[in-house]
């Protein structure tokens, strides 16, 4: 079972190659075994998956008690962990406090298909924005997530599906790509990634890092409601597959229901899209279209998605609104999603529509437990729905 973490010492998880060898030479490590040691934690915490340092044995005892009196590498605590008759899971993990701030519980989705797995991870607690048919957008933020936080929660599921290679493996050896549990993921869960972009862009690089998780960049796929300024650098920068809240297709609606469609509209949204760097038929922009009945379920509405993505590679997730408690709106009826997604594939598009997963147990997850700091039972409902619309990915 890893350790867990409570501790007040500084994380070394999510720390950047160059943080690391500052972190090693402020405990004496000397100046010129700086880079071995950080290529050896690396290989122990990202390809390895531990979170002890005892276990790094080709790491000199004495470092190792010196690492260990110095910086913590735990995992965050399990407080919940559910498995669907579907073979979903879903965790609620617990991160300790930041400064005053008091403990934050955040959950993590794990959705296996044939032949892949994605996780679902959050990249804050609560959200900044407020779009109309989030519950989470009724919510504050509480705070943005840490890049050890982001990458703990991919660690820790790893953890859990026995996706690291045992104590056993020879030194050097990785689990090949094709075997693993976790090969896609998607910032699909609680939180705007692109209003923590440091974070979350730190978490992806690391996540992406050939010498440690190695997670391909086509598999890693970054929601977002369309915050311009920041998927022009998530283009420059990180690199991973784009998915876009669009949910509207004229910005009357959209500005209702995605307010940040107010400060950047439909036409810089898309523009931001046909620039994203590396686009072509096999890297395509998902497009997630939120299913409401009335509002934005027409065949017009269909017909003026498939004009507004003209030129761009792009593909249509129509997501069945998951409603709660006190939203105004409902879910379209099933014969108008399927009427939707009809005239969208045939102007060409593939558009799956988002059968919910692990229905069983996110059913139960108001009933989900813990000692303190519980996230109110409406909390989780939003949580759910963003989850169970939320796992995208090629
Ligand atoms: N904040 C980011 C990522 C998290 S939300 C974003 O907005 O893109 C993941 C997806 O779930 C988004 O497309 C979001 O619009 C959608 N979503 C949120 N609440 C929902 C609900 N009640 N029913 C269906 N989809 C919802
Ligand atoms: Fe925030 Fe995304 Fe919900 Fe909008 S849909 S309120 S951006 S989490």
């Amino acid at each position: 079972m890893p350790a867990t973490t409570g501790s007040e010492k500084p994380g070394l998880i999510g720390l950047t190659r160059d943080e690391l060898a500052e972190a090693l030479a402020s405990i004496g490590v000397p100046r010129h075994q700086l880079r071995m040691r950080v290529g050896q934690l690396w290989h122990w915490l990202y390809v390895r998956g531990v979170s002890e340092f005892s276990a790094m044995f080709n790491v000199s005892k004495d470092l190792r008690a010196r690492l260990a009196e110095s910086f913590d590498i735990s995992r965050p605590q399990i407080v919940e962990e559910q498995i669907s008759s579907d073979g979903t899971r879903k965790w609620l993990f617990r991160f300790p406090s930041r400064g005053a701030g008091r403990p934050v519980e955040i959950e993590t989705v794990y959705i296996p298909e044939e032949g892949r797995g994605t996780l679902c991870i959050s990249s804050q607690v609560g959200c900044t924005l407020n779009c109309s048919f989030c519950h989470t957008g009724t919510q504050k933020l509480v705070r943005n997530l840490t890049a050890g936080e982001i990458l703990a929660q991919l660690l820790i599921a790893r953890d859990r599906l026995g996706d690291f290679p045992g104590h056993d493996t020879p030194a050097g050896a990785i689990v090949p790509v094709t075997e693993r549990k976790v090969t896609n993921i998607v910032m699909m869960g609680m939180g705007e990634p692109l209003y923590n972009f440091d974070e979350v862009k730190k978490a992806l690089l690391i996540a992406s890092d050939g010498d440690g998780l190695s997670l391909s960049k086509r598999r890693i796929t970054l929601s977002t409601s369309g915050v311009v300024p920041e998927i022009y650098r998530t283009g420059d920068e990180i690199g991973v597959m784009l998915a876009i809240s669009l949910h509207a297709t004229n910005d009357e609606l959209r500005d209702e229901l995605v307010p940040i469609n107010r400060k950047y509209p439909l036409a810089e949204l898309l523009k931001a899209c046909r620039e994203y760097p590396g686009l072509s038929n096999a890297r395509r922009i998902t497009f997630e279209y939120v299913m409401l009945k009335g509002v934005n379920d027409s065949l017009v509405d269909a017909r003026d998605l498939v004009r507004l993505l003209k030129g761009i590679p792009a593909k249509i997730n129509l997501i069945p609104f998951n409603p709660w408690p006190g939203s105004s709106y409902e879910c379209s009826d099933w014969e108008q999603i399927e009427k939707f997604a009809d005239f969208i594939n045939q102007a060409g598009y593939a558009s799956p529509i988002r059968t919910p997963r692990g229905r069983d147990i996110l059913a139960a997850c108001g009933q989900l437990k813990s000692e303190s700091e519980r996230l109110k039972k409406t909390d989780r409902l939003a949580l759910e729905a963003m989850m169970i619309a939320g796992h995208g990915g090629e």
